[in-house]
């Protein structure tokens, strides 16, 4: 009799199905989904209403009425849309317009600036939050906080104005106490910083409750960087000088040379030092030293952003290849021949100071991930040559390289970025109640982590790209 029953119902189950119409909604059936902390699940149907993912069944559960818009997803997988952690709008002002198109295109729907003249940075902040639909998010820094040399102070081609100059504390703290009152998303700390202005940022982030990025001042050694309060590092940089048996006699070199007697501007100066001291640390390397500062850096929750595809591309000369020239035409047409004649002046021998420089990269992000360090993708397009949105992808198959497993680059790419402000209940999954901010795939990345590029549609906030939409923004580049 049980037996009957249970027949008995699942046969009328299966016969009742009726069709459900979700209002305001499209669906998205039959998909496999990638979720950075659940990972794979197959055949799955997703309700998409406004702007947000609101249902998720299994598509054998489920019957959509014919009358919601319905995407076979098929055979494809969708991850939530990427981040890239670090990019500079005003590096390039006239790329500027483009790379909106150039993210969006490439399924880069949120991004972090790390550095620019507020006023420029926050006018396309502005237009994204005006945009939501066709612009990626964008949390903006404002301008690096530089010490009394500052490196970007707009004296060069390769050094545009990106950060604002700090003769003292005092300056420092008006300046920052500016940018707070314009609501930048966070702060960045530059490598000029003296002792008590590092010391002074740290406390009024904290006061502030914004996080503080940077690279690690020269004037200072990275654990008291980290141990007073930077939240995270970007490029690694300056850490090496802190790994070494010599550590703290560089940092006395350093001390006397900051002071600048020979009066250098603020990118010569600092070039002056990495040039001494950065490949000096890299070839005497200790292995407690190192073991001492990562742990550490653990301790305090320091993220990372490597941006190991910006020091790859010098020092192999990637950007020499023909493949990569055909990436440039990616680009508007007058800036791609720009670039290209500026990259066919380039010597294009392997450099094997840098290459060396890269391998101790790699190597201490396979370390740091092990002792469970955080990091983020980020590429510091269009600095080194880096194509806004494509190099993204370069930069994730990159931390795969260093010993990220696929689904653990997407996470560096998605929910960290996304947790990072504090977005992390909805943004950067894909779950109920989270943003649709998504990206439809053709093949498998945790197969092949260079599938992210097979794009077949992207969704921002909800709006439905499909190919022929993105390639629509691509003709219109050139
Ligand atoms: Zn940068």
């Amino acid at each position: 009799m049980k037996k009957f029953i249970l027949f008995f119902s699942l046969f009328i189950f299966s016969c009742s199905e009726e069709t459900i119409f979700f209002e305001n909604s499209y669906v998205i059936e039959n998909i496999n989904i990638i979720d950075p902390i659940d990972g794979l699940s197959s055949s799955k149907t997703l309700v998409i209403t406004k702007n947000k993912i609101t249902e998720i069944f299994n598509s054998n559960e489920i019957k959509v009425s014919k009358k919601n818009k319905i995407f076979n997803g098929e055979a494809k997988f969708l991850i939530p849309g990427l981040w890239d952690a670090h990019v500079h709008f005003a590096y390039q002002t006239e790329l500027a317009d483009s790379m909106m198109d150039l993210f969006l295109l490439h399924g880069i729907t949120s991004l972090r600036d790390t550095g620019g003249p507020f006023d420029f940075v926050n006018s396309y902040k502005q237009n994204s939050l005006e945009n939501p639909k066709t612009k990626a998010r964008l949390k903006i820094a404002g301008p690096l906080l530089d010490g009394k040399f500052n490196v970007y102070d707009g004296s060069d081609h390769t050094h545009p104005v990106l950060s604002i100059k700090n003769v003292d504390d005092n300056e420092l703290r008006k300046n920052v106490e500016m940018l707070i009152e314009n609501k930048v998303d966070f702060l960045k700390a530059y490598e000029m910083l003296s002792p008590s202005q590092f010391k002074l940022l740290t406390e009024l982030a904290k006061k502030n409750n914004l996080k503080l990025t940077g690279h690690v001042p020269l004037s200072i050694n990275v654990e008291i960087a980290s141990s007073s309060g930077l939240n995270s590092i970007e490029h690694f940089r300056n850490i090496e000088l802190s790994m070494t048996k010599m550590t703290n006699d560089l940092l006395k070199e350093r001390k006397a040379i900051l002071k600048n007697k020979s009066a250098l501007r603020g990118a010569s100066l600092r070039s002056l030092l990495h040039n001494k001291q950065r490949m000096r640390s890299i070839y005497n390397l200790d292995s407690s030293k190192i073991k001492n500062v990562v742990d550490i850096l653990a301790k305090n929750d320091t993220w990372q952003i490597p941006t190991l595809k910006l020091y790859k591309n010098f020092a192999s000369k990637s950007y020499k290849s023909k493949q990569y020239d055909s990436y440039l035409n990616l680009l508007p047409k007058n800036i791609g021949e720009n670039w290209r004649k500026t990259i066919s002046q380039l010597e294009d021998n392997e450099d094997k100071e840098r290459m060396d420089f890269t391998k101790w990269q790699s190597s201490m992000v396979k370390y740091m991930h092990k002792k469970g360090i955080t990091f983020m993708a980020g590429t510091d397009t269009p600095i080194g040559f880096l194509v806004p949105g494509l190099s993204l992808h370069q930069e994730i198959e990159e931390l795969t390289n260093s010993g990220l497993t696929n689904l653990e680059a997407l996470k560096a790419a998605t929910i960290n970025p996304s947790k990072y402000f504090n977005l992390q209940d909805s943004l950067g999954r894909i779950k109920p109640n989270y943003i649709a901010d998504l990206i439809i795939l053709n093949q498998n990345p945790l197969i092949d982590i260079k599938n992210t590029r097979k794009i077949s549609a992207v969704i921002k906030d909800g709006f439905f790209m499909n190919r022929k939409y993105l390639d629509s923004i691509k003709t219109k580049k050139n």
